[in-house]
């Protein structure tokens, strides 16, 4: 691990949110504290928005997308979108000393963080300009003769944006631009946590891109009724929402009486099956790594290891060699890649899930509290907990920290029903020395997604999302496109 405090690169993000093309504080001029959770110190503020704030930009989202041809002229928005690519790429360094100032995430692991989302914006310029948004189905008998009918996507209109504060900057992105480039307009709220990832985004969408006022907006705020407004507003079209599933749940409510559109992605509780023919080098450190990397904060971590009982000895050794040597410590210092929890608040319920765990029985194999040589940061040790019954509190509940939990099988069907006792059912992996086998299991598992021997289901070209609790909806792939346009079925003469 490594000590001491190196927070030079601390950068406080814009304190204002975007509303109708303008830069602005809320009319109280209230603001809130951003804290670096590595150094526990005050690093900035952000502009404290109101419901009145929220209104506000909902009417202009509104307005732009009823009122100005955004919807229609796809090559306007190839232009904005274009732009807006080249205008975060030029600001990609401060939007990363920004984000490890929010977040904690560690400078080694931020390319995933920075880099891959501002990729994702020429992506999906580049698939929305592709897309075929008028499909002829050809003719169709009718009893008044014969049809011809054509499908027309069409965006949907107003669309919320709700995002969480593990990958701000990332999530910001997914959940906006394909939403702007299928020809909706969109109301960003950031997490409480983390506003500047969306603080900046709306001053470089204003001050470097053509993209029209009212457009896209951004709602700063410290308060959850503010997403609440959003989600609940009539004039909003659809929400889009990554988060807990408690409050997806209260999403999905308070969209109901205006029957929105919702996409969801929520929590998850994922398992990693070893089979027994496993390479255990190969599948367990880098299971470890994943555990720990970006703090655990991660919904697709698969953090409930199964190990067959044949060779629960020998898996439980090599994780918990793998977690001891984990590099923990300041997220400036190059070379680590597990920084601080966001907050002490998330470190108190990292903490009490694994006092949780031991009182159900779980043994303690490594880790479990903060690190001796870190008393500042809000850094949990990588934590190993073994023969963890699959009922307990550990085994059922997100813990969003860097904790694996392991738990022995007897049989391929034993660690199947293991793997689906959950509420979740986001993502999966499974590890064995035969491919078909492991297909196998993988088709079994209630998940939305899985991987097989270490290789990711993750990525912008493949539809990801949760079955069971952990969400509707697809995010990526050209599913995931899709998901931001309604097809309108015409009928016309043949
Ligand atoms: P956490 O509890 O870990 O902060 P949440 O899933 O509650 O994560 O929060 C994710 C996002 O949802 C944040 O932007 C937060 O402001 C927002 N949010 C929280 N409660 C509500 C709600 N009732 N309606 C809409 N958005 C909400």
């Amino acid at each position: 691990m490594t000590s001491g405090q190196n927070d030079s690169g601390v950068l406080a993000g814009d304190e204002r949110m975007l509303i109708d093309g303008e830069l602005q504080y809320t009319a109280s001029g209230a603001t809130f504290d951003v804290i670096h959770p590595a150094s526990e110190q005050v690093a900035g503020q952000a502009t404290d928005g109101t419901v009145e704030d929220m209104e506000r930009a909902v009417g202009a989202a509104r307005r732009a997308f009823d009122e100005t041809d955004w919807s229609r002229d796809l090559e306007f928005r190839y232009h904005c979108l274009t732009q807006l690519a080249a205008a975060l790429d030029r600001n990609k360094e401060h939007l990363r000393r920004v984000l490890i100032t929010e977040v904690g995430c560690p400078i080694t692991v931020s390319g995933s963080q920075i880099e891959s989302p501002i990729a994702e914006v020429t992506h999906w310029a580049e698939h929305g300009k592709n897309f075929e948004y008028l499909v002829d189905t050809g003719v169709h008998d009718t009893p008044m003769g014969p049809a011809r009918r054509m499908i027309h996507h069409e965006p949907i209109g107003v669309v919320g944006a709700i995002t969480p504060w593990n990958v701000p900057f990332y999530l910001n992105i997914a959940e906006t631009v394909p939403a702007l480039m299928a020809g909706n307009t969109v109301v960003l709220k950031p997490a409480q946590l983390t506003p500047w990832s969306g603080s900046e985004y709306g001053r470089i969408v204003t001050e470097e891109t053509d993209i029209p006022a009212g457009v896209f907006n951004v709602v700063v705020s410290n308060a959850n009724e503010v997403g609440a407004a959003l989600s609940a507003d009539s004039r909003v079209d659809m929400i889009t929402f990554t988060g807990s599933t408690a409050t997806g749940r209260a999403i999905l409510a308070s969209g109901a009486p205006t029957v929105k559109k919702t996409l969801l992605e929520l929590g998850g509780k994922s398992a990693h099956i070893v089979l027994d023919d496993a390479d255990f080098n190969a599948a367990l450190p880098l299971a470890a790594m994943m555990a720990c990397v970006m703090s655990g904060q991660s919904c697709i971590l698969p953090s409930r290891i199964l190990l067959p009982r044949s060779r629960y000895d020998e898996g439980l050794e090599l994780l918990k060699t793998s977690m001891e040597n984990f590099p923990v410590g300041d997220p400036w210092t190059p070379g680590n890649m597990q920084g601080p929890q966001i907050s002490e608040g998330q470190r108190k319920k990292v903490l009490g899930l694994i006092t949780s765990g031991v009182d159900s029985g779980a043994r303690l194999i490594t880790g479990g509290g903060i690190p001796r040589d870190l008393p500042v940061g809000y850094y949990v040790q990588p934590t190993l907990l073994a023969d963890v019954d699959p009922d307990s509190q550990i085994s059922q509940e997100e813990i969003f920290g860097p904790v694996l939990t392991v738990t022995p099988y007897d049989t391929d069907d034993d660690a199947i029903a293991i793997a689906n006792n959950s509420i979740y059912g986001l993502s999966g992996e499974v590890s064995s020395g035969d491919v078909d086998r492991a297909m196998g299991v993988a088709k079994r598992m209630r998940t939305g997604n899985v991987t097989i021997n270490g290789k990711s289901h993750f990525g912008i070209t493949s539809p990801f999302g949760g079955t069971k609790q952990s969400g509707l909806g697809r995010r990526n792939g050209d599913e995931g496109y899709r998901e931001y346009l309604e097809g309108k079925t015409i009928g016309l003469p043949a």
